[in-house]
Protein backbone atom coordinates (compact mmCIF):
# COMPACT_ATOMS: atom_id res chain seq x y z
CA UNK A 1 0.00 0.00 0.00
CA UNK A 2 1.04 3.50 -0.76
CA UNK A 3 2.40 5.72 2.40
CA UNK A 4 -0.32 8.39 2.71
CA UNK A 5 0.10 12.34 2.99
CA UNK A 6 -2.58 14.30 4.66
CA UNK A 7 -2.72 17.92 4.16
CA UNK A 8 -4.25 20.13 6.34
CA UNK A 9 -4.58 23.69 7.49
CA UNK A 10 -7.14 26.72 7.63
CA UNK A 11 -8.87 27.95 5.06
CA UNK A 12 -6.78 29.41 1.90
CA UNK A 13 -3.40 28.99 3.38
CA UNK A 14 -2.93 26.97 -0.22
CA UNK A 15 -3.95 23.07 0.39
CA UNK A 16 -5.73 23.09 -2.49
CA UNK A 17 -2.98 24.64 -5.04
CA UNK A 18 -0.52 22.24 -3.34
CA UNK A 19 -3.03 19.15 -3.87
CA UNK A 20 -3.46 20.34 -7.83
CA UNK A 21 0.41 20.31 -7.73
CA UNK A 22 1.19 16.95 -6.22
CA UNK A 23 -1.49 15.10 -8.21
CA UNK A 24 -1.73 16.65 -11.46
CA UNK A 25 -3.93 15.09 -13.82
CA UNK A 26 -4.44 12.72 -11.60
CA UNK A 27 -6.81 14.42 -9.42
CA UNK A 28 -9.57 12.58 -8.58
CA UNK A 29 -12.77 13.18 -6.47
CA UNK A 30 -13.42 10.39 -3.79
CA UNK A 31 -16.65 9.22 -2.56
CA UNK A 32 -17.01 8.65 0.77
CA UNK A 33 -17.61 7.49 4.33
CA UNK A 34 -20.83 9.34 5.53
CA UNK A 35 -20.31 12.66 7.46
CA UNK A 36 -17.15 13.97 8.21
CA UNK A 37 -14.96 13.14 4.90
CA UNK A 38 -17.38 14.18 2.51
CA UNK A 39 -15.56 16.65 0.94
CA UNK A 40 -12.21 14.72 1.40
CA UNK A 41 -10.25 14.99 -2.59
CA UNK A 42 -7.83 12.14 -2.42
CA UNK A 43 -5.46 11.15 -5.10
CA UNK A 44 -2.39 9.88 -6.05
CA UNK A 45 1.05 11.94 -6.09
CA UNK A 46 4.68 11.47 -6.93
CA UNK A 47 7.39 13.50 -5.71
CA UNK A 48 10.75 13.33 -7.70
CA UNK A 49 9.51 9.51 -8.16
CA UNK A 50 8.39 8.45 -4.88
CA UNK A 51 4.78 7.55 -5.28
CA UNK A 52 2.21 8.57 -2.53
CA UNK A 53 -1.17 8.81 -1.34
CA UNK A 54 -2.37 12.47 -1.02
CA UNK A 55 -5.42 13.68 0.93
CA UNK A 56 -6.69 17.10 0.39
CA UNK A 57 -8.55 18.34 3.66
CA UNK A 58 -11.83 20.46 3.15
CA UNK A 59 -12.98 20.47 7.40
CA UNK A 60 -11.20 23.40 8.45
CA UNK A 61 -13.55 25.71 5.99
CA UNK A 62 -16.12 26.59 7.89
CA UNK A 63 -17.23 30.13 7.68
CA UNK A 64 -18.62 29.94 11.27
CA UNK A 65 -16.04 30.02 13.86
CA UNK A 66 -18.75 29.01 16.77
CA UNK A 67 -18.95 25.32 14.95
CA UNK A 68 -15.41 25.21 13.93
CA UNK A 69 -13.72 23.06 16.73
CA UNK A 70 -16.18 20.09 16.30
CA UNK A 71 -16.16 20.08 12.96
CA UNK A 72 -12.42 20.57 12.26
CA UNK A 73 -11.45 18.18 14.18
CA UNK A 74 -13.49 15.39 13.47
CA UNK A 75 -12.74 15.74 9.37
CA UNK A 76 -8.67 16.80 10.17
CA UNK A 77 -8.14 14.46 12.55
CA UNK A 78 -9.86 11.32 10.68
CA UNK A 79 -7.21 12.67 7.58
CA UNK A 80 -4.30 12.92 10.33
CA UNK A 81 -5.18 9.48 11.92
CA UNK A 82 -5.35 7.77 8.71
CA UNK A 83 -2.06 9.19 6.96
CA UNK A 84 1.42 7.93 7.43
CA UNK A 85 2.75 11.96 7.47
CA UNK A 86 0.77 15.20 7.98
CA UNK A 87 1.61 18.41 5.90
CA UNK A 88 0.44 21.28 8.21
CA UNK A 89 0.28 24.40 5.82
CA UNK A 90 0.44 27.99 7.07
CA UNK A 91 0.36 31.38 5.14
CA UNK A 92 3.88 32.70 5.95
CA UNK A 93 2.03 36.01 4.44
CA UNK A 94 -0.85 35.95 6.62
CA UNK A 95 1.16 34.80 9.71
CA UNK A 96 0.27 32.61 12.75
CA UNK A 97 -3.71 32.86 13.95
CA UNK A 98 -4.88 31.54 16.94
CA UNK A 99 -6.70 28.90 14.74
CA UNK A 100 -2.86 28.01 13.92
CA UNK A 101 -1.63 27.70 17.16
CA UNK A 102 -4.58 25.90 18.24
CA UNK A 103 -4.33 22.97 15.89
CA UNK A 104 -0.86 22.94 16.61
CA UNK A 105 -1.21 22.24 20.02
CA UNK A 106 -3.41 19.01 19.48
CA UNK A 107 -1.06 18.00 16.49
CA UNK A 108 1.60 17.87 18.97
CA UNK A 109 0.03 15.38 20.48
CA UNK A 110 -1.62 13.56 17.91
CA UNK A 111 1.21 10.84 17.48
CA UNK A 112 1.41 11.26 13.61
CA UNK A 113 4.36 12.98 12.73
CA UNK A 114 4.08 16.33 11.32
CA UNK A 115 5.86 18.33 8.07
CA UNK A 116 5.21 22.08 9.07
CA UNK A 117 5.00 23.71 5.46
CA UNK A 118 5.14 27.92 5.33
CA UNK A 119 3.17 28.61 2.19
CA UNK A 120 3.43 31.43 -0.03
CA UNK A 121 6.84 31.84 1.01
CA UNK A 122 7.88 33.48 -2.24
CA UNK A 123 9.54 37.20 -1.63
CA UNK A 124 10.29 39.07 1.68
CA UNK A 125 6.87 39.62 2.61
CA UNK A 126 6.99 35.86 4.48
CA UNK A 127 9.73 36.30 6.47
CA UNK A 128 7.88 36.90 9.69
CA UNK A 129 5.59 34.32 9.10
CA UNK A 130 8.41 31.70 8.24
CA UNK A 131 9.66 33.12 12.02
CA UNK A 132 6.28 33.27 13.47
CA UNK A 133 5.61 29.55 12.56
CA UNK A 134 9.08 27.85 14.39
CA UNK A 135 7.51 28.68 17.55
CA UNK A 136 4.38 26.55 16.99
CA UNK A 137 6.34 23.78 18.92
CA UNK A 138 6.29 21.38 15.69
CA UNK A 139 10.03 21.99 14.04
CA UNK A 140 11.41 24.20 11.63
CA UNK A 141 8.82 25.08 8.66
CA UNK A 142 9.24 24.31 5.32
CA UNK A 143 9.32 27.49 3.32
CA UNK A 144 7.53 26.95 0.11
CA UNK A 145 5.18 28.08 -2.47
CA UNK A 146 2.44 25.47 -3.93
CA UNK A 147 1.78 28.64 -6.35
CA UNK A 148 5.49 28.77 -7.95
CA UNK A 149 6.52 25.87 -7.20
CA UNK A 150 9.33 26.85 -5.01
CA UNK A 151 10.86 24.27 -2.34
CA UNK A 152 9.85 21.16 -3.76
CA UNK A 153 13.09 19.75 -2.97
CA UNK A 154 12.96 21.08 0.42
CA UNK A 155 9.10 19.67 0.41
CA UNK A 156 10.67 16.20 -0.44
CA UNK A 157 13.44 16.17 2.22
CA UNK A 158 11.37 16.70 5.00
CA UNK A 159 8.51 13.92 3.84
CA UNK A 160 11.32 11.49 2.66
CA UNK A 161 11.69 9.68 5.93
CA UNK A 162 7.89 9.42 6.10
CA UNK A 163 6.76 7.94 2.35
P1 LIG B 1 -6.98 26.22 0.55
O1 LIG B 1 -8.22 26.89 0.98
O2 LIG B 1 -6.04 26.01 1.70
O3 LIG B 1 -7.21 24.96 -0.22
O4 LIG B 1 -6.20 27.26 -0.40
P2 LIG B 1 -6.18 27.34 -2.00
O5 LIG B 1 -5.27 26.32 -2.57
O6 LIG B 1 -7.58 27.35 -2.49
O7 LIG B 1 -5.48 28.76 -2.21
C1 LIG B 1 -5.98 29.93 -1.62
C2 LIG B 1 -5.41 31.15 -2.31
O8 LIG B 1 -4.00 31.23 -2.05
C3 LIG B 1 -5.56 31.10 -3.82
O9 LIG B 1 -5.85 32.42 -4.26
C4 LIG B 1 -4.19 30.66 -4.31
O10 LIG B 1 -3.90 31.12 -5.60
C5 LIG B 1 -3.29 31.33 -3.28
N1 LIG B 1 -2.00 30.64 -3.14
C6 LIG B 1 -1.76 29.30 -3.04
N2 LIG B 1 -0.45 29.04 -2.96
C7 LIG B 1 0.18 30.23 -2.99
C8 LIG B 1 1.57 30.63 -2.94
O11 LIG B 1 2.49 29.81 -2.86
N3 LIG B 1 1.82 31.98 -2.96
C9 LIG B 1 0.83 32.90 -3.04
N4 LIG B 1 1.19 34.19 -3.06
N5 LIG B 1 -0.48 32.56 -3.13
C10 LIG B 1 -0.80 31.26 -3.09
MG1 LIG C 1 -9.00 23.88 -0.55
Amino acid sequence: MRPTVAIIGRPNVGKSTLFNRLVGKRLALVDDQPGVTRDRREGDADLLGVPFRVFDTAGYEDEDPATLPGRMRAQTESAVREADVALFMIDARAGITPLDEEVARWLRSSGTPIVLLANKAEGRAAEPGIHEAMALGLGDPVPFSAEHGEGIADLFEALLPYI
